[in-house]
C-alpha cells in the first residue's frame, strides 16, 4: 500500500562524493546560468567532493535559503542539468540530487547585519519566504502577513509530503525565524488588515500572493459533487490531513475511481495523492496530447506511472455526468489526434469526431492551471494588473519589482502567473535587494 512518506531517496555520502567527483568544475560554470538564483553550483559541488558537506550547506545559502526545497522539486533537467557538459555525452551531474543532500548537513549558518529599515511580506510562499531571508540577513525588520494557519504557500498546501516532506519546511521556518523575521498566519492582507496600514507601518511592502486561483474547464457537470479543483483537493489533503490523519476535521472522498484531468505537475501530485486515498482503486490522467508533451517532470510522470496512475493520452473531457443525487458517475472524453507543431514549438491536437466515450468515475479532480488570486490586488486602489490577473511591475524588472503603487513591490506567481519555486524565489531575492537599494537612495536625497 502505498503511503505519504517521502518517495525519491537522498544519496548516501558516498554517492554523493562520487557524484561530485564526475563534475569538471568548467571555468564557465554553464550550469549556473541556468540557475534563476545563480546558486554557485561548482563551488559546492567542490566542497562535497571534498567531503566539507556543512560548507556546502554554506554555500548554497550564500544565493538560495531554500536548497533543501529546490533540490527536491526544481525542474533540474531545463535549468542547472541542462546546461552540464557532462550531459553532452552522457549523464549530467544530477546537480539536484546533490544540492538537498548537502543542504540536509549540517546547521544553517545565517547570520543578520544591522539596518533600520522595516518592510511587510505578504504571503509565505517561495517568493515570501525568500524576500524575507534575504532582508532579514541584511538586517531589515521583517514580519511575514500569511492568510492560512502555517506557511510556505504551495510549499505546504500543494507538494505532497511524499514530494516535499513537512519537516523540511519546517526546517526553513526555523532557520527564517533565526534570522529576526516574525510572522503573523490567519492575517489575510486586504481584509483583515489593509495595505494602507501595512503602508503606515512599514517603509516598504513585498507582494508575493501566489495565484491560488483554480482554473476550471467550463464543461457541463462540473457543479457536481465529486469534482475538485486539484488545489482543493491537494489543501484539504497536505494542509487539514484529509485521508492521512484519522482525526482530521476535513472529508476527502475520492472513490473507487478517480479521473485527473491536465498533465502537468500539478495533475500528477492530484493523482499520486488519489491512488493512497483508502478505497481508491483506480487513477486516471486524462490528457489532450502525449506523454511526451506533459508539462509535467519527467521524473514525476514516471512516478506516477509506476505507482499505478494510468495515463488516458490523446482525450479531453466533454462532460461529467451525475447520478440523481447530484454525485459525480462518470466523464464524458472525446478522443483526440495530434496535428502539426504550433508557434510555441508544441504540437496542436484535435478532436475526432463522433469518437465520444464515457468512462465511468466516482470523482474528477480538474488540475488545468491557476491564476493569481485576486482578494489583494481588488482591495489595492491603483494597482495595475495584467487581463490575466497578474500584479504589473516595472519594466526594467527581471523576475520582480516595484508595482504601480510607490514602495509596493511584488514577485513570483503573483506577476507571472503559475510557473515554478525557483522562478518566485528569484523574484523575491530581486525585490529584497531593490527594496534595500531604493531606501537607501531615498535616505541619501533626504540628506
Ligand atoms: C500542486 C503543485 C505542485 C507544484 N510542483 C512544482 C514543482 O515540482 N516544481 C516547481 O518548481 N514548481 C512547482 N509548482 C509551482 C510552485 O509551487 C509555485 O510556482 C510557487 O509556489 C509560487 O510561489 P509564490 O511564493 O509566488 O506563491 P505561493 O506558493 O502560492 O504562496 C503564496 C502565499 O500567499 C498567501 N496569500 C495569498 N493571498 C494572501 C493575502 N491576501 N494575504 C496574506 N497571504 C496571502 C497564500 O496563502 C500562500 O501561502 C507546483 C504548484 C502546485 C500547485
Amino acid at each position: 500500500m502505498l503511503d505519504f512518506s517521502e518517495v525519491a531517496k537522498e544519496l548516501t555520502p558516498e554517492q554523493a562524493v562520487a557524484e561530485a567527483k564526475r563534475c569538471l568544475q568548467c571555468r564557465t560554470a554553464p550550469c549556473m546560468r541556468g540557475c534563476p538564483v545563480a546558486v554557485k553550483i561548482p563551488a559546492f559541488i567542490r566542497l562535497i567532493a571534498d567531503g566539507d558537506f556543512a560548507g556546502a550547506r554554506r554555500k548554497i545559502e550564500e544565493t538560495n535559503l531554500l536548497g533543501a526545497v529546490c533540490g527536491r522539486v526544481c525542474p533540474q533537467e531545463l535549468q542547472c542539468q541542462k546546461g552540464c557538459v557532462r550531459g553532452v555525452r552522457g549523464e549530467p551531474i544530477t546537480i539536484g540530487r546533490l544540492e538537498r543532500f548537502a543542504a540536509g548537513c549540517g546547521e544553517a549558518a545565517l547570520k543578520a547585519d544591522s539596518h533600520t529599515m522595516r518592510v511587510a511580506v505578504v504571503g509565505s510562499g517561495p517568493a515570501g519566504l525568500a524576500c524575507a531571508g534575504e532582508l532579514a540577513k541584511k538586517g531589515v525588520a521583517v514580519v511575514i502577513f500569511e492568510a492560512l494557519h502555517t506557511i510556505g504557500g504551495v510549499l505546504k498546501y500543494g507538494i505532497p509530503e511524499f514530494r516535499l516532506p513537512d519537516a523540511v519546511l519546517r526546517r526553513i521556518e526555523d532557520e527564517i525565524v533565526s534570522l529576526g523575521v516574525k510572522i503573523k498566519t490567519n492575517t489575510l492582507v486586504g481584509r483583515t488588515i489593509s495595505i494602507e496600514e501595512l503602508l503606515r507601518d512599514f517603509d516598504a511592502v513585498f507582494v508575493g500572493t501566489g495565484a491560488g486561483l483554480p482554473n476550471f474547464l467550463g464543461i457541463s457537470g462540473e457543479g457536481l459533487n465529486g469534482v475538485y479543483s486539484a488545489n482543493e483537493f491537494l489543501a484539504r489533503i497536505n494542509l487539514m490531513g484529509a485521508g492521512i490523519d484519522e482525526h482530521a476535521d476535513t472529508p476527502i472522498l475520492a472513490g473507487k475511481s478517480v479521473a485527473v484531468i491536465g498533465g502537468g505537475n500539478v495533475a500528477m501530485d492530484a493523482a499520486r495523492c488519489a491512488l493512497r486515498l483508502a478505497g481508491t482503486e483506480r487513477v486516471r490522467l486524462v490528457y489532450r496530447r502525449t506523454r511526451d508533451e506533459m508539462p509535467a517532470r519527467k521524473e514525476e510522470v514516471e512516478h506516477a506511472q509506476s505507482e499505478g496512475v494510468e495515463l488516458l493520452e490523446l482525450a479531453s473531457p466533454v462532460r461529467v455526468l451525475g447520478d440523481i443525487d447530484g454525485r459525480v458517475r462518470g466523464l464524458e472524453i472525446i478522443h483526440t489526434e495530434q496535428g502539426g507543431t504550433d508557434a510555441n514549438g508544441r504540437k496542436s491536437f484535435k478532436e475526432i469526431a463522433n469518437s465520444e466515450e464515457v468512462i465511468k468515475v466516482d470523482s474528477v479532480i480538474i488540475a488545468i492551471g491557476q491564476s493569481p488570486n485576486p482578494v489583494f490586488s481588488r482591495s489595492v486602489k491603483g494597482l495595475e494588473v495584467n487581463k490575466r490577473g497578474g500584479i504589473v511591475i516595472d519594466e526594467s524588472a527581471n523576475l520582480g519589482g516595484e508595482t504601480s503603487i510607490a514602495n509596493v513591490y511584488a514577485g513570483g506567481d503573483a506577476v507571472t502567473g503559475a510557473a515554478t519555486v525557483i522562478l518566485a524565489m528569484g523574484a523575491g531575492r530581486e525585490c529584497a535587494y531593490k527594496i534595500i537599494e531604493n531606501y537607501e537612495k531615498r535616505r541619501a536625497a533626504e540628506v
